[in-house]
């Protein structure tokens, strides 16, 4: 399978002179087509890969398994890595770091880096590793869009609007550049995926996809450790019910029923609540597989005794397996929202527990650099 043509990017270098093509982001078949013209063997083709996807190398001259004089010929043809560059660090006192990451037109995407979680893993048996680094798993979260067109009102990305998709290359290249500074190695380390930074994965479908089957194929990060979360595109969600390689699905519930929900996501008014469940009910689930429901609460908006109870209802009346993440709403300039009591998320959450359904509280990562849950907007020095 491939990652869609769309990644064969053709970029004038600074003179203007001989166009360059950029690597990152294409493997298998297009890769060999790519590359067509210096006859190479299948093998050479796989060992740029590695060196693509494993070593992650920053130039081809770094592609060492190659002989000299090949790096030489397809870099003077115009080749060139364009592995994405963290451009700006911003480091939290809890060891997340938020990064700047150039896009190909130098606009810059948000990615985010989360040493022992936190992207709402928690009961679904991925937190339970141990070994003796600094961290011994890490979660990345990662963008799909700049900006996005599904305007949340509790959210700050979405005072952004879409400037634009990001492409499969782009997409992969955020987790391809946090794990090279990281020094982690999926295979290795413990490395979980969320796309749940900038933007709406199902409105911008297929990069997003190919991006997966870059990540899962050559980057070797197993789907079971990926999860998409969507704001309930239901189009999206039934192409996502065909795919055999996926990531986990999570769901922004965020209300108890669709006049809550209206008020804080308008794209209620497209889809209901009970269409996103039933088009949620058309994915397979693989063995032991749930479904999360996240639930953003919002100090005295959705956060009463009485909404817990009719979440349980909408999570009982879905007939899948689920789990709830609550997230305590993470402020932002001009959102005008308040945040929870730290009595009232646990109430919530009690609440959905003693009927029976799982509910975890995430942990909000980040706060002070801007990197929580709906923080991403550029905001920093290079705004
Ligand atoms: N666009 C996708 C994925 C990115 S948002 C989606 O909405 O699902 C990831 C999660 O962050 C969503 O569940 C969203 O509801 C939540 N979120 C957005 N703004 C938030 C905020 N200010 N505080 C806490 N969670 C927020
Ligand atoms: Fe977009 Fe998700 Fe923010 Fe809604 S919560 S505006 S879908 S990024």
């Amino acid at each position: 399978m491939t990652t869609g043509g769309e990644l064969r990017t053709t970029i004038l270098d600074a003179r203007g002179a001989a166009p360059e093509q950029v690597l990152f982001g294409l493997w298998n078949e297009e890769l060999g087509e790519a590359l067509e013209g210096f006859g190479l063997l299948r093998y050479r083709v796989r060992q740029l890969e590695t060196a693509l996807y494993r070593q992650k190398v920053a130039d081809i001259a770094e592609v060492t398994t190659w002989p000299k004089e090949l790096r030489e010929r397809v870099a003077a043809a115009g080749f060139r890595v364009g592995l994405p560059e963290i451009v700006e660090t911003f480091r939290s006192v809890d060891g997340t770091e938020r990064y700047l990451i150039a896009g190909r037109d130098g606009q810059t995407v948000e990615t985010v880096w989360m040493p022992e979680g936190d992207g709402g893993e928690s009961g679904d048996g991925a937190d339970d590793a141990s070994d003796a680094k600094a961290w011994s798993r890490a979660t990345i979260c990662v963008s799909s869009q700049i900006g996005c067109a599904v305007n949340c009102q509790f959210c700050l990305t979405a005072k952004l609007g879409i400037i634009r998709n990001l492409s499969a290359g782009e997409i992969a290249g955020q987790v391809a550049a946090v794990l090279k500074r990281q020094g982690a190695e999926p295979g290795r380390d413990r490395i979980n995926l969320v796309f749940m930074g900038m933007g709406e994965p199902f409105l911008n479908y297929d990069a997003f996809m190919g991006a997966v089957r870059l990540l899962a194929g050559p980057m070797e990060i197993p789907e079971s450790r990926m999860t998409v979360s969507t704001s309930g595109i239901v189009p999206g969600i039934l192409r996502f019910a065909q795919e055999k390689v996926r990531p986990k699905l999570a769901i922004s519930l965020n209300a108890p029923n669709d006049v809550v929900r209206e008020g804080i996501m308008p794209i209620t008014r497209k889809w209901s609540i009970a269409e996103v469940m039933e088009a949620v009910r058309q994915v397979p689930l693989r063995q032991k597989e749930r479904v999360t429901f996240e639930y953003v609460l919002l100090g005295g908006v959705n956060d009463k005794l009485e909404h817990a109870d009719e979440v349980v209802k909408l999570v009982r009346r879905a007939q899948f397996p689920a789990k709830v993440n609550l997230i305590a709403w993470n402020p932002g300039p001009g959102v005008p929202f308040t945040m929870p009591s730290a009595e009232d998320v646990a109430r919530f959450q009690e609440r959905l527990r003693e009927q029976g359904v799982p509910a975890f509280v995430r942990r909000p990562r980040g706060r002070d650099i801007y990197a929580a849950c709906g923080q991403l907007k550029k905001t920093g020095s290079s705004q």
